[in-house]
């Protein structure tokens, strides 16, 4: 079906166990994606990002309960068998992780690797035939010399280099989406930027659907079309990324944005958000973010907000109505 969503994500629900009990790392999260969209997942570290797409992929620990609906394509993932969640990880998706070195094994050549990675979801192909097509691929994330590269071990490669590696990986068997957890923070900014923007262009040539996890949104801005901020396992904002980085709603939004550095030649102080996100096991009653936000009123005490539509946005903030406006009161006041 053209219109069908590659990703549909709803009423996500992670929870681990602990001496007191499963607590809630993911708290109904509910978001779609389409074929060769980037969609960003924003947060501080521990807001659930990385639990939520592990779960789509799949890639939870044995003891952690998941539930609600995840849907690849019109079909639904959860509860299938673990075989059949195999054979879709690395052919119809893939997940790129932070940091190159653990994902590679040290002691194989990166094209044994990558071939490997090939001729698992394609048993058919011949050996020679599957180093062929390594070759191109190291070509297409723009690993110079490929066919000598083939033949060296992960810590020959310098981390960007690396990174390329786990890329070609995770394109080999050209899947339909792909997540990346913060894919470039071990690298410096110069690397960070070549890598996303390689991220960036196979994903248009290919029309792979990206998720992107990140804690940057400067990331945010120059790579995905929309954006869902995370905190405490919750969606608090959801939108295009033009209209996050213009009408920001949600108070944890606009505190993320005002500790961006700006461009405008203006050197003032940047903001922080005060205090720190809470645990699992420690989210307090209400609005999660209450004891953080300047804004909280009585009812932000008792009552969970849930998300609601303002235009192309959904906020979860019992005074997003108003919010904009009077935040800009009280900084001319
Ligand atoms: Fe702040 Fe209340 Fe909105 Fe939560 S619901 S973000 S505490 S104003």
């Amino acid at each position: 079906m053209q219109d069908q969503p590659l990703l549909e994500v709803s009423g996500l629900r992670v929870a681990f166990p602990t001496a007191r009990g499963y607590v809630e790392a993911v708290r109904g999260v509910d978001f779609s994606l389409r074929k060769g969209e980037i969609m960003s997942l924003v947060g501080e570290s521990g807001s659930g990002k990385s639990i939520t797409m592990r779960a789509v992929m799949g890639l939870l620990p044995p003891a952690a309960l998941a539930r609600g609906s995840v849907k690849l394509l019109g079909r639904e993932l959860m509860g299938i068998e673990e075989k059949e969640i195999r054979r879709l990880r690395g052919s119809r998706m893939s997940m790129i992780f932070q940091d190159p070195l653990t994902a590679l094994n040290p002691v194989l050549t990166v094209g044994d690797q990558l071939t490997e990675a090939i001729r698992i979801h394609q048993p058919r192909i011949s050996p020679k035939e599957a180093r062929e097509r390594a070759i191109e691929l190291f070509r297409s994330v723009a690993i110079p010399y490929p066919e000598k590269r083939m033949d060296q071990y992960p810590h020959e490669f310098s981390g960007g280099m690396r990174q390329r590696v786990v890329i070609a990986i995770a394109i080999a068997n050209r899947p339909d989406l792909i997540i990346a957890d913060e894919p470039t923070t071990a690298l410096d900014v110069t690397v960070q930027a070549q890598v996303l923007e390689l991220l960036s262009e196979l994903c248009r040539v290919n029309n792979t659907g990206l998720v992107l996890i990140t804690h940057d949104l400067g990331v945010v801005a120059g790579m995905a079309e929309k954006v869902s901020v995370m905190y405490a396992g919750s969606i608090v904002e959801r939108s295009t990324v033009d209209d996050l980085f213009e009408h920001p709603r949600h108070p944890y939004t606009r505190g993320l944005l005002g500790s961006l550095p700006q461009m405008t030649g203006d050197i003032g102080r940047l903001s922080d958000i005060g205090g720190a996100p809470p645990t699992a096991a420690t989210i307090p009653a209400g609005c999660a973010f209450n004891p953080r936000c300047d804004y909280a009123v009585d009812r932000c005490r008792t009552e969970t907000p849930a998300l609601e539509t303002y235009g192309p946005t959904h906020v979860a903030c019992h005074l997003a109505h108003t919010l904009p406006e009077y935040a800009e009161q009280r900084k001319t006041a």
